[in-house]
């Protein structure tokens, strides 16, 4: 939470003022002298630890850690600088704390490498098992096996890396005794932060390496780099005179961080050492209140006076009502088959020939070798999402209500933005595999997990141009990862639970998040929006038969401002968002948008790499609680001021491109998969759209029964027909008043359901 705003700090220099410290030329004699070792992965003394469900986690990530680098270098620019400012910038946005660059010096490189002797336990086969029933899971998981394959003959190679990248990641404030998540968390700090920073150097070294440069990650299980030095050497720390250890604490964290490393061969501009006493001169009455919009220093670490289960944003304090805010007639909306997807219609041909073809550069953000780079990482994290319970149930886990306030605060700790439980209706579930088998409910409770996407990065695009599609992946990767930990975990006190991902998943998350109460159905129709995000997140879902306390659906006005609202109907660069009024879907109230169009764009358009311009512009994509907090306030109390807040939202500029937040390199990639320059790149203003009539935005929708998919084969989807569906759609007053009357919307046919199941 910051006092003042960071729009005008260009994101390359972080949430600290690394920038306000003093430096010198070299590191002192004594700072050569630092010893640095390898974190022990796992504790099996403490059985209900969490950290016994990150050794898999780290086994993932040290195998993904080098690879052989692509045939041809990209065309990136030749400045080290603005090269070293791209690589940091990247790491904030991956959630870094600090990022810093330096030489690789002979005494950075230690004797005796650190090995991770449980990389062996795990076979070549785990990366299969489990996906083969998703297209997308199993070609990115094989691409994890092979680069694995990989690694064991590169890493036996000399070392030849000149520069390193070094990325800290805090810690939180320690749990309090009696927090009920104490058990699972107390004492695994180290490892939090270690997993985390692995998960950012790793996605940065296949960056590097698919720039054409050698890219290696150093984590604190895997290394040949000795991390403390590293940290000298690139300013991010300094030994502590005070104490007589030759402990390396940073001016900012004292010692409360994890490291990783990134090693290359490319060149970079090196930052330099911190001068000495550096830290007590930053710790300063600027850096105290946050001068300038970096982290203030009166906020402490993370969590600093709040519980961890109740995470860093006032969810406790939002109106909780027994029913979403939008009609579920919950027994009659029909269980859609997984072939049902439009995406995955466009990858069997139903949206013609060139959809088709993107698919796959869709799926695989191959476009953007940025957003490609999560590929192996989130493939290889597949076959974790299932496993065997423990044997037996680990005891003091039966009280529903403890057990849902522990499984947040876990989550919380270990970097979730949002997470909120609720039962699993029935129609959130798919009723049939890729393959045309039935999926059987098997869980009672959903555990739903948002990542935001991040503001500001947000803030610098279009929403629709090259950093578009790894805003996604972005998000994607840590509710993966976080949600796959806190999954092994619940499996390890003995219960069954199952991670659904981007990846790989059986049930739908919208249902799932609208009644876990962490937002509210909103005009951009597929997409809960929550007060303090809006609808800049990606979520995942662990389901489980652990007992829980289910959370409530929230109200806090959405309905009312959307009404008044039309700006992401507006600023669609595809007008696939209604102007119109909400409708009848599947037995279900929505403002229907027209997936079909903006499947279509998201896949074709040549500007970018896929598109989120509803969630750039809507007003509640917002910088801050505690700025906006009036605003927020007037939004969710005071009905009156909605329409004039939507109108002070365009008048302020909101939704248009802060130049000072672009970092990232628009680089495309050609048909033999060489990185290039993009030849186009969308940078879209704010367009001032007239409205349209209901009768002029010709927008189509799909419902259950006139989804014609035909077993293995393909059918162009009837548009005509949809846009006439759309027409007479029934309008939620009617069907209400019908609900009433004891009648019920329309059912899937058994013979509908059954076209979907291919041929033998
Ligand atoms: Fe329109 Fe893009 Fe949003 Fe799709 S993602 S609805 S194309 S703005
Ligand atoms: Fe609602 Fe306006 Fe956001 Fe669209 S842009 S979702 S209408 S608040």
């Amino acid at each position: 939470m910051r006092l003042f705003s960071h729009k005008s700090r260009p994101v390359h220099l972080g949430p600290y003022p690394l920038e306000r410290l003093t430096r010198c030329s070299e590191l002192s004699a004594h700072d050569g002298s630092c010893e640095s070792g390898g974190l022990p992965i796992e504790d099996p003394s403490k059985p209900q630890s969490i950290a016994n469900a990150m050794r898999p986690y780290f086994n993932i990530m040290d195998r993904l850690r080098d690879g052989p680098e692509a045939s041809k270098q990209a065309p990136i620019p030749d400045d080290p600088l603005e090269r070293s400012n791209h690589l940091k910038a990247a790491c904030y946005f991956l959630n870094a704390s600090m990022a810093a660059t330096c030489r690789i010096s002979g005494a950075s490189i230690l004797d005796e490498p650190i090995i991770n002797n449980s990389l062996n336990e795990v076979t070549e086969q785990e990366y299969l098992v489990g996906s083969v029933d998703n297209v997308m899971a199993s070609i990115s998981a094989r691409e994890g096996a092979e680069v694995w394959q990989r690694i064991q003959e590169t890493e036996r190679k000399s070392f030849d890396h000149t520069y390193a990248l070094v990325i800290l990641v805090e810690y939180t404030r320690e749990p309090d005794p009696d927090e009920l998540s104490e058990s699972w968390i107390a004492g695994t700090q180290a490892l939090r932060a270690a997993v985390r920073a692995a998960e950012i150097a790793g996605m940065m070294s296949t960056y590097i390496r698919l720039l054409g440069y050698k890219g290696r990650s150093h984590t604190a299980t895997a290394s040949e780099l000795n991390a403390d030095q590293l940290v000298l050497a690139s300013g991010l720390g300094e030994i502590n005179s005070s104490n007589d250890s030759s402990k390396v604490t940073n001016p900012f964290l004292g010692d409360g961080f994890g490291v990783a490393i990134v090693s290359t061969t490319m060149e970079l501009a090196a930052d330099q050492p911190l001068a000495p006493g550096a830290g007590v001169k930053a710790r300063n009455f600027k850096w105290w209140l946050g001068v300038g919009g970096t982290q203030p220093g009166f906020q402490g670490r993370p969590f600093k006076g709040r519980s961890f289960h109740l995470g860093p944003q006032p969810m406790e304090k939002l109106k909780r009502v027994n029913e979403p805010t939008t009609l579920v007639d919950t027994h009659n909306i029909p269980r859609i088959p997984k072939r049902h997807d439009m995406f995955i219609r466009a990858g069997i041909g139903d949206l013609g020939n060139k959809a088709q073809q993107n698919l796959l550069d869709f799926f695989m953000i191959t476009k953007s070798p940025l957003g490609h780079s999560t590929i192996p990482l989130l493939g290889g994290m597949v076959p974790l999402q299932y496993g065997q319970e423990a044997d037996r149930i680990a005891p003091g886990t039966d009280d529903p209500k403890k057990n849902a306030e522990a499984i947040k605060a876990a989550l919380y700790y270990l970097g979730a933005d949002m997470v909120g439980i609720c039962e699993i209706p029935e129609h959130a579930w798919y009723s049939h595999d890729m393959d045309g088998t039935e999926i059987k409910p098997y869980h009672k409770y959903a555990i739903s997990i948002l990542v935001d996407q991040g503001y500001e990065t947000m803030e610098g695009a279009s929403g629709d141009d090259w950093i578009s599609g790894m805003q996604s992946m972005r998000a994607y990767m840590r509710v993966q990862l976080i949600g796959g930990i806190v999954g092994t975990h619940i499996r390890n006190l003995g219960y069954p639970a199952r991670g659904h991902s981007v990846m790989d998943q059986d049930v739908l998350h919208i249902p799932l998040i609208l009644l876990s109460g962490l937002g509210e159905m909103s005009r951009i129709g597929e997409l809960v929006l929550n007060p303090f995000v809006g609808p800049r997140f990606k979520s995942g879902i662990i389901t489980t038969n652990m007992p829980l306390e289910p959370d409530k659906p929230i109200d806090f006005g959405l309905q009312d401002f959307c009404e008044k609202c039309v700006k992401c109907a507006r600023e669609c660069p595809c007008t696939a968002i209604p102007f119109s009024d909400k409708i009848m879907f599947n037995n279900y109230e929505i403002w229907k948008t027209d997936v079909e169009k903006c499947a279509r764009y998201r896949i074709t358009t040549a500007g970018g790499s896929m598109c989120g311009r509803c969630m750039k512009t809507c007003p509640w994509n917002i910088e801050g609680v505690l700025k906006e907090g009036p605003f927020l306030w007037a939004a969710m109390h005071l009905p009156f001021t909605r329409k004039w807040i939507a109108k002070l939202d365009d008048k302020v500029g909101n939704g248009r491109i802060n130049p000072v937040k672009r970092w990232w390199w628009d680089l495309d990639t050609d048909e033999e998969g060489n990185i290039i320059k993009a030849k186009k790149s969308n940078k879209r203003q704010l367009s001032f759209r007239p409205s349209l009539s209901f009768e002029k935005q010709k927008l189509a929708c799909y419902p259950f029964d006139r989804t014609v998919v035909p077993a293995g084969g393909v059918s162009v989807p009837d548009r005509k027909e949809a846009v006439q569906r759309y027409k007479q759609a029934e309008k939620p007053v009617d069907y209400r008043a019908r609900m009433e009357r004891g009648e019920t919307g329309p059912a899937p046919s058994p013979e509908w359901l059954e076209s979907f199941i291919p041929p033998e």
